[in-house]
Protein backbone atom coordinates (compact mmCIF):
# COMPACT_ATOMS: atom_id res chain seq x y z
CA UNK A 1 0.00 0.00 0.00
CA UNK A 2 1.66 3.13 -1.00
CA UNK A 3 -1.58 5.77 -0.73
CA UNK A 4 -2.30 7.18 1.84
CA UNK A 5 -5.44 8.20 3.41
CA UNK A 6 -5.29 11.01 5.22
CA UNK A 7 -8.16 13.38 4.22
CA UNK A 8 -10.60 13.44 6.92
CA UNK A 9 -13.70 15.69 6.92
CA UNK A 10 -16.97 15.86 8.39
CA UNK A 11 -19.89 16.88 6.38
CA UNK A 12 -23.95 17.03 6.71
CA UNK A 13 -25.88 16.08 3.61
CA UNK A 14 -29.69 16.30 3.09
CA UNK A 15 -31.52 13.74 0.79
CA UNK A 16 -34.25 15.01 -0.96
CA UNK A 17 -37.33 12.14 -0.74
CA UNK A 18 -36.61 10.48 -3.70
CA UNK A 19 -32.85 9.75 -2.75
CA UNK A 20 -33.59 8.66 0.67
CA UNK A 21 -33.74 5.00 -0.55
CA UNK A 22 -30.96 4.38 -2.30
CA UNK A 23 -27.43 3.77 -1.69
CA UNK A 24 -25.35 6.70 -2.93
CA UNK A 25 -23.60 6.69 0.54
CA UNK A 26 -22.95 3.39 0.09
CA UNK A 27 -21.46 4.23 -3.16
CA UNK A 28 -19.04 6.43 -1.79
CA UNK A 29 -17.14 3.29 -0.54
CA UNK A 30 -17.50 0.79 -3.75
CA UNK A 31 -17.05 3.99 -6.36
CA UNK A 32 -14.58 6.08 -4.58
CA UNK A 33 -12.64 3.92 -2.22
CA UNK A 34 -13.38 6.15 0.94
CA UNK A 35 -14.29 5.29 4.48
CA UNK A 36 -17.51 6.80 6.55
CA UNK A 37 -18.68 7.03 9.67
CA UNK A 38 -22.39 7.69 9.79
CA UNK A 39 -22.53 10.88 13.00
CA UNK A 40 -26.10 10.59 12.88
CA UNK A 41 -28.65 10.12 10.75
CA UNK A 42 -32.51 11.49 10.47
CA UNK A 43 -35.62 11.09 8.26
CA UNK A 44 -38.44 13.86 8.92
CA UNK A 45 -42.25 13.23 8.34
CA UNK A 46 -41.83 14.68 4.58
CA UNK A 47 -39.26 11.89 4.10
CA UNK A 48 -36.17 13.73 3.39
CA UNK A 49 -33.45 12.46 5.51
CA UNK A 50 -30.33 14.54 6.94
CA UNK A 51 -26.97 12.52 7.78
CA UNK A 52 -23.56 13.64 9.47
CA UNK A 53 -20.65 11.94 7.93
CA UNK A 54 -17.23 11.43 8.70
CA UNK A 55 -15.16 10.74 5.51
CA UNK A 56 -12.04 9.60 5.12
CA UNK A 57 -9.97 8.98 2.22
CA UNK A 58 -7.64 10.64 -0.63
CA UNK A 59 -8.75 14.38 -1.31
CA UNK A 60 -9.40 13.71 -4.71
CA UNK A 61 -11.37 10.72 -4.08
CA UNK A 62 -13.31 12.89 -1.56
CA UNK A 63 -14.01 15.55 -4.56
CA UNK A 64 -15.18 13.25 -6.78
CA UNK A 65 -17.72 11.56 -4.04
CA UNK A 66 -18.91 14.93 -2.94
CA UNK A 67 -19.61 15.41 -6.61
CA UNK A 68 -21.14 12.24 -7.52
CA UNK A 69 -23.49 12.86 -4.37
CA UNK A 70 -24.38 16.22 -5.68
CA UNK A 71 -25.23 14.45 -8.95
CA UNK A 72 -27.37 12.41 -7.40
CA UNK A 73 -29.67 15.33 -5.69
CA UNK A 74 -27.74 15.08 -2.19
CA UNK A 75 -27.49 18.45 -0.69
CA UNK A 76 -23.90 19.96 1.39
CA UNK A 77 -25.77 21.83 4.44
CA UNK A 78 -22.65 24.57 4.97
CA UNK A 79 -21.66 23.88 8.84
CA UNK A 80 -22.61 27.63 8.92
CA UNK A 81 -26.47 26.26 8.90
CA UNK A 82 -25.95 23.59 11.86
CA UNK A 83 -24.71 25.54 14.38
CA UNK A 84 -24.80 28.98 15.86
CA UNK A 85 -23.65 30.92 18.97
CA UNK A 86 -25.18 33.69 20.73
CA UNK A 87 -23.15 36.18 21.09
CA UNK A 88 -25.48 38.08 23.50
CA UNK A 89 -25.70 34.71 25.93
CA UNK A 90 -22.18 33.31 26.13
CA UNK A 91 -20.61 34.95 29.04
CA UNK A 92 -17.03 33.44 28.31
CA UNK A 93 -16.98 30.22 31.07
CA UNK A 94 -14.78 28.58 29.30
CA UNK A 95 -16.84 25.38 29.95
CA UNK A 96 -16.79 24.53 26.22
CA UNK A 97 -13.47 24.96 25.49
CA UNK A 98 -12.14 21.20 26.78
CA UNK A 99 -15.34 19.95 24.71
CA UNK A 100 -14.36 20.97 21.64
CA UNK A 101 -11.73 18.68 19.28
CA UNK A 102 -11.32 20.50 16.25
CA UNK A 103 -9.80 23.76 17.97
CA UNK A 104 -13.23 25.88 16.65
CA UNK A 105 -13.41 27.33 20.54
CA UNK A 106 -10.28 28.81 21.84
CA UNK A 107 -9.46 31.49 24.53
CA UNK A 108 -7.89 34.62 23.47
CA UNK A 109 -4.69 35.44 26.16
CA UNK A 110 -5.05 38.83 26.64
CA UNK A 111 -8.77 39.30 26.84
CA UNK A 112 -10.11 36.25 28.23
CA UNK A 113 -12.73 35.78 25.89
CA UNK A 114 -13.39 32.55 24.24
CA UNK A 115 -13.80 32.97 20.75
CA UNK A 116 -15.43 30.79 18.09
CA UNK A 117 -14.19 30.15 14.87
CA UNK A 118 -16.76 28.49 12.67
CA UNK A 119 -14.33 27.29 9.65
CA UNK A 120 -13.37 25.07 12.36
CA UNK A 121 -16.17 23.52 13.48
CA UNK A 122 -17.69 20.45 12.75
CA UNK A 123 -20.61 21.25 14.32
CA UNK A 124 -20.28 17.93 16.64
CA UNK A 125 -22.51 19.60 19.24
CA UNK A 126 -20.17 18.73 22.34
CA UNK A 127 -20.12 22.17 23.35
CA UNK A 128 -24.15 22.31 23.44
CA UNK A 129 -23.92 19.92 26.40
CA UNK A 130 -21.83 21.94 28.99
CA UNK A 131 -23.18 25.46 27.86
CA UNK A 132 -24.96 26.95 31.65
CA UNK A 133 -26.65 29.04 29.06
CA UNK A 134 -27.38 27.27 26.15
CA UNK A 135 -25.07 30.03 23.59
CA UNK A 136 -24.39 27.53 21.54
CA UNK A 137 -27.15 26.10 19.64
CA UNK A 138 -26.88 23.19 16.95
CA UNK A 139 -29.14 23.46 14.56
CA UNK A 140 -30.54 26.50 15.18
CA UNK A 141 -33.20 26.03 11.98
CA UNK A 142 -34.68 22.93 13.58
S1 LIG B 1 -19.81 27.28 27.71
FE1 LIG B 1 -21.32 28.64 26.74
S2 LIG B 1 -21.24 30.51 27.95
FE2 LIG B 1 -19.39 29.35 28.44
S3 LIG B 1 -17.86 30.14 26.99
FE3 LIG B 1 -18.76 28.35 26.05
S4 LIG B 1 -20.42 29.18 24.76
FE4 LIG B 1 -19.86 30.79 26.22
S1 LIG C 1 -19.96 21.99 17.66
FE1 LIG C 1 -18.90 22.92 19.40
S2 LIG C 1 -17.50 21.29 20.16
FE2 LIG C 1 -18.15 20.70 18.09
S3 LIG C 1 -16.53 21.50 16.75
FE3 LIG C 1 -18.16 23.08 16.83
S4 LIG C 1 -17.54 24.46 18.47
FE4 LIG C 1 -16.33 22.57 18.71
Amino acid sequence: MSESKNFNKIIHLAFPPNTSGRPVVCNLGKLYNLSFNILKADINPRLEGSMTLEITGLEEDYHKGINYLKENGVRLIPVAQKIARDDESCMHCGMCLAMCPTGALSLEKDTRLVLFDLEKCTACGLCTKVCPVRAMEVDPQD
